[in-house]
């Protein structure tokens, strides 16, 4: 559950920083950096170590090495934004606490705290080569992929690109088809009111939701594209993409 944690709410902020590739990169060297930690300090164990805790504190690592001032939302005493650089330090001191008092009783400890340090070490050594040309540049102060002002400039950013909506025609319509009853009024109002991404957002996912593919009767989904977000059939893309 803690890795669970970690992982959803300091890996999603941490892949818009890195791109997908460099954060899988940075999540595999988490891994290894701490089953190999695990191996080092424990030669005498013949258990072998695979887990995601390496790779979950490798994110921490990485993080604190790449934007340590981003904010991100994370129960720690407080649900509130922390900045990373607290969140980081705070893990990693625990961790050397809880390996020092595991070693120094010369027990077993069910949570291979050698391989939650070893993992963040690992990562946070080489995330400056993994993030070299990366999306964003170290250290960069913005207060983070998911603080208000980079989701105000995501939002403008899709607005500037989004493709109006007030003169298309609705893909019933286009099909000769009779709008089906159900969808009627949140389609009237997403074309008169489309004009926020969120707003738009929000109907079209309404629409998923009460609608089916004119063609062939399968779910719909959204998918979030530069023009904005579409409605599309989730078995063939083809029989519904819209807009176009
Ligand atoms: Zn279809």
């Amino acid at each position: 559950m803690g890795n669970i944690l970690v992982i959803a709410l300091v890996g999603v902020p941490l892949e818009q920083r890195l791109g997908t590739r460099r954060f899988a990169l940075v999540y595999g060297i988490g891994l290894f950096g701490g089953s190999f930690a695990w191996y080092v300090f424990n030669l005498d164990s013949g258990n072998p170590s695979l887990g995601a805790s390496g790779a979950a504190f490798g994110l921490f690592g990485a993080y604190l090495a790449g934007w340590p001032k981003d904010e991100i939302p994370f129960p720690l005493i407080l649900i509130r934004k922390w900045p990373v650089l607290y969140l980081a330090l705070f893990y990693f001191a625990m961790e050397v606490y809880r390996a020092y008092s595991t070693l120094g009783l010369n027990q077993a400890s069910d949570v291979a705290h050698m391989a939650h340090l070893g993992g963040f070490l690992a990562a946070y050594l080489l995330l400056p080569l993994i993030a070299k040309n990366g999306p964003y540049l170290l250290g960069v102060e913005d207060g983070g992929p998911t603080s208000s002002s980079g989701e105000r400039s995501r939002l403008n950013q899709i607005r500037s690109t989004m493709v109006d909506m007030s003169n298309i025609v609705d893909p019933w319509t286009a099909k000769g088809l009779e709008i089906p009853r159900t969808i009627r009024d949140s389609l009237r109002s997403l074309l008169a009111s489309a004009d926020e991404p969120e707003t738009r957002l929000a109907w079209m996912e309404h629409l998923a939701e009460a609608a089916k593919c004119p063609d062939c009767q399968a779910n719909l989904g959204v998918v979030e594209r530069i023009s904005g977000p579409q409605l599309q059939c989730s078995v063939e893309p083809e029989h519904l993409n819209w807009p176009e």
